[in-house]
């Protein structure tokens, strides 16, 4: 795979995690719990954070939210931001608790003084601060055209996220991500690419109110993945409404698909035609559960490509960069790695074998260390 030329922008740390400055991109989330809830709060993070979530976002709307956030820091192994409208008495407070990041919109707080209060309060504690400005929070002001275009929205929005950081520099404040989402990929791309010629802070990339499952993961795949194409991102969110353990694990799969994560295990399989001799869908799932590991690139410490084709004719072939793999044949299957044939395989033995075949690569891996 070509390798990406990345941006380069300037480092800022949230917690443990470097972002930017050609640190690795990020996976983060947000939690969809109430934030109060502390229990289910916590149980939540530590879901995503196995599958490899690497920052976490929660929102405080109100002070019974920004008053647990201390505990939740303190009971969790990521580094947490509180999402943060409106009221700067909120970021304060979240301040206050230590968290790891704010997101916060400038443009709507109330009050500009509010802001700079809040860019004095994360300056001296030493944490960043994302200006996250979305479509949706463009409000003509006074003499102001509406937007014509994708681009007339992209501009606003890049306009809109860099006044805010012009603000937060005045208070002598640096360390700042930006991130500019529509709910339309070719908005959310003119808007990062407008930014990302006009600074060097590290961009959080998404596409805001995304849809749910395939709808939000194409979305995403689309908006992300060409920013990233082109060299541009340093930490992403995929949306998605639903349990949000999806969005990490796309995360993972757009940051794959680019040669921009490594050490993750996945299957590839072919979409089946009149040649196949096999049940595609039913051996992956039976696989997947027996081997959850192979979990869309999710990084477990080994890149593992496990093909599962429908036959033999051009299975192996077109799975020929795979570790390992089954084709079908008209009688069951056949085991083939890195493209060659190794052994013939029954058809109700093609899950087992596949199965021991991976915990053998996996487990010598394990001796070689
Ligand atoms: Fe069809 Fe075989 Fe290609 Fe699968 S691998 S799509 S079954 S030709």
């Amino acid at each position: 795979m070509p390798v990406i030329e990345r941006r380069k922008a300037r480092q800022v740390h949230i917690g443990s995690v470097a972002v930017g400055g050609g640190a690795s991109i990020s996976v983060q989330s947000m939690t969809t719990t109430e934030t109060s809830d502390v229990g289910s709060t916590v149980s939540q993070i530590d879901e995503l954070a196995a599958l490899g979530c690497g920052i976490i976002r929660v929102a405080v709307p109100n002070m019974s939210a920004a008053n647990v956030l201390g505990e939740i820091v303190r009971r969790i192994d990521i580094p947490l931001v509180a999402d943060i409208h409106f009221n700067h008495h909120l970021a304060l407070e979240a301040i206050e608790q230590g968290v790891d990041a704010l997101r916060i919109n400038p443009g709507n707080m109330h009050g500009e003084e509010g802001a700079r209060e809040v860019a004095r309060a994360a300056l001296e504690r030493g944490i960043p601060i994302r200006v996250g400005v979305n479509s949706g929070s463009i409000v003509p002001r006074k003499g102001m055209q509406p937007a014509k275009s994708p681009d007339d929205m992209a501009q606003l929005m890049a306009d809109e996220a860099l006044k805010s950081c012009t603000l937060l520099e005045d208070c002598g404040f640096g360390d700042i991500i930006v991130s500019v989402k529509a709910s339309d990929c070719a908005t959310t791309i003119a808007a990062y690419r407008a930014v990302a010629e006009r600074c060097d802070y590290p961009l959080h990339l998404g596409v805001t109110s995304a849809g749910m499952q395939y709808e939000a993961v194409v979305k995403s795949a689309v908006g992300i993945g060409s920013l990233l194409a082109s060299g541009i991102g340093d930490t992403i969110r995929v949306s998605i409404t639903g349990p949000p353990a999806a969005e990490v694990r796309a995360g993972y799969a757009i940051l794959s698909s680019l040669g921009l994560v490594s050490g993750g295990a996945q299957i590839m399989s072919c979409p089946t035609c009149g040649r196949c001799s096999l049940d595609l869908p039913a051996i992956i799932s039976e696989f997947k559960q027996k081997v959850p590991e192979v979990d869309w690139g999710i990084p477990t410490g080994r890149d593992l490509l496990v093909a599962v084709m429908g036959c033999v004719v051009n299975g192996p072939g077109e799975a020929a960069h795979a570790d390992i793999g089954i084709a079908g044949t008209k009688t069951g299957g056949v085991l083939f790695q890195k493209g060659k044939r190794c052994k013939t395989v029954s058809r109700e033995n093609l899950v087992y074998e596949l199965v021991n075949a991976v915990r053998e690569i996996l487990a010598n891996d394990v001796e070689d260390e």
